[in-house]
């Protein structure tokens, strides 16, 4: 299993700092595998041939001068597509933003960029992340590769997607509310929702800016964790960035976790309806008791309400940061009669229905006389739930719930019915509004074929606690070596 497409990062790097390969070899493999089978799965919107190629280059020339090589050299990344790229288009799924070129790298890109990754292409997602199964993209449903008629979820489905299919080793998304970690679980790989303010969001489009994060994607707990090492760090142009160190992630990895005390968070759990993530996160937990851990239950009494929550907050934080696009500024511009047409019909016809409808909720629940009522009420229900996770680590080191109440559904099954859709996001928005960092790995696979994912959460700044346990996880019962039989 350690033949293309299947290697880690690790032994890519290693293959060509040996001289093994090239970086170009390397490059010009995956960019082949992507043109083949993009068209089945619709995971990139764009693949950057040309910068690729030219990113190999530098590498191969880097090394053959004897220069020391970064973490990831020469190592293929897709980089989801509400991430600035410079001079590479960046459209967030949505026609708004269709022609859009950034002038600008995002903070993480940069870095990605300094480790001498490789960034194959841009990835498909929900328009403006706004999701749960990457229906909502403008451009095309991507499908999920352990059974193209179930959605990879959302909203980072193509990152996820191309990630799983070995289409790239390691792709970043972004998480809002649940959009690294629910496309991790629903394809069968590993996500990291970083703390709030560990990873930069300068040149992330803003989504809702109290919850956005960047998150590494990986097959493997060690690769997701050298890609959070790599994108992790203090950045001034993001005013809610930490300044704080970043952690050995990938080191963490080794520790085991002898000593732990593993919260079970019950009723999450005892509630499934699903009995097959039931079992596979009990038999989870299991395995992490054979290695040490203590399992204690826990309980996180605020954490029904999230749902509710949420989807004031982040509706009300998306209507005003979605203002910027106006037809004036950026990307799509319909004209008509006067200005206030203009912008009417620019983004009448620029945005999709879901977004439309976000924008109107959170229009409406900042408005006078309904502030008070919706969004005040909603930041304070988001206080007691950060709180309940306080109370929760006075007696564990770590949280346990499922990522997700069933594995993947299919595609079209919830697209009618909002509200089913939000309900997909239960066990991972609690822990973003908290802003505590989580982490979503592979725990078994249904009767038919489809994986399933325990979520871990942990104390801020713990990520190194995350990677830990879930290196356990990985090694009791994950599907690193077993990809998706369609595409293996
Ligand atoms: N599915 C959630 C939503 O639709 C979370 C999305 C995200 O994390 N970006 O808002």
């Amino acid at each position: 299993m350690t033949s293309f497409p299947w290697q880690s990062a690790f032994d890519i790097r290693e293959h060509i700092a040996s001289g093994a390969t090239t970086a170009v070899d390397v490059t010009r493999a995956y960019l082949a595998r992507a043109e083949e089978l993009n068209p089945k799965l619709s995971c990139f919107l764009y693949v950057d041939h040309e910068g690729a190629l030219a990113a190999a280059a530098q590498v191969d020339r880097m090394r053959d001068a004897g220069e020391e090589l970064g973490p990831l050299a020469g190592v293929p990344v897709a980089v989801k597509d509400n991430l600035c790229t410079r001079g590479v288009r960046t459209t967030c799924a949505s026609k708004i933003l269709g022609n859009y070129i950034p002038p600008y790298d995002a903070h993480v890109v940069e870095a990605l960029r300094a480790s001498g990754a490789v960034i194959v292409g841009k990835t498909n997602l929900d328009e403006f992340a706004m999701g749960s199964s990457n229906e909502n993209s403008a451009f095309g449903h991507v499908h999920n590769p352990w059974n193209v008629d179930r959605a990879p979820g959302g909203s980072s489905g193509g990152s996820a997607c191309a990630t799983a299919a070995g289409l790239v080793p390691l792709a970043l998304g972004s998480d809002t509310g649940g959009s690294v970690r629910q496309p991790a679980a629903f394809c069968g790989i590993t996500a990291i929702k970083p703390t709030y303010g560990r990873v930069s969001r300068y040149g992330l489009v803003a989504f809702a800016s109290s919850l956005d994060q960047v998150g590494p994607i990986a097959r493997s707990v060690r690769e997701a964790s050298l890609l959070l090492e790599v994108v992790a760090g203090h950045d001034q142009r993001d005013a809610t960035s930490a300044d704080r160190a970043r952690g050995a992630y990938h080191a963490a990895c080794s520790r085991g976790v002898k000593g732990l005390r593993v919260g079970v968070v019950r009723d999450q759990i005892d509630g499934l309806q699903d009995s097959e993530v039931r079992q596979a996160v009990e038999a989870a937990l299991t395995s992490l008791e054979k290695e040490g851990a203590t399992l204690v239950d826990v309980a996180l009494p605020h954490a029904r309400y999230a749902v509710s929550v949420y989807y004031l907050i982040a509706p009300a934080e998306a209507s005003s940061n979605l203002a910027r696009f106006d037809g004036i500024r950026y990307g799509l511009r319909v004209p008509d009669k006067d200005l206030s047409d203009t912008y009417a019909e620019t983004r009448g016809q620029g945005f999709g229905p879901e977004v439309r409808r976000r924008i109107m909720l959170g229009t409406y629940a900042l408005s006078a006389g309904y502030y008070d009522a919706f969004y005040l009420r909603a930041q304070r229900v988001r206080t007691l739930i950060r709180h309940d996770y306080d109370t929760a680590f006075e007696s564990c080191d770590l949280l346990c719930t499922p990522t997700t109440p069933t594995p993947a559904f299919a595609l079209g099954e919830k697209t009618s019915d909002p509200l089913e859709m939000y309900l997909a996001d239960i066990f991972t928005l609690p822990p973003s509004l908290a802003g505590l960092p989580a982490l979503s790995t592979p725990c078994g696979l249904s009767a038919d074929g489809l994986p399933i994912g325990i979520q871990l959460v942990a104390p801020s700044f713990d990520e190194e606690r995350l990677c830990s346990a879930a290196q356990v996880v990985e090694d009791a019962c994950g599907l690193v070596n077993s990809p998706p039989p369609a595409f293996a």
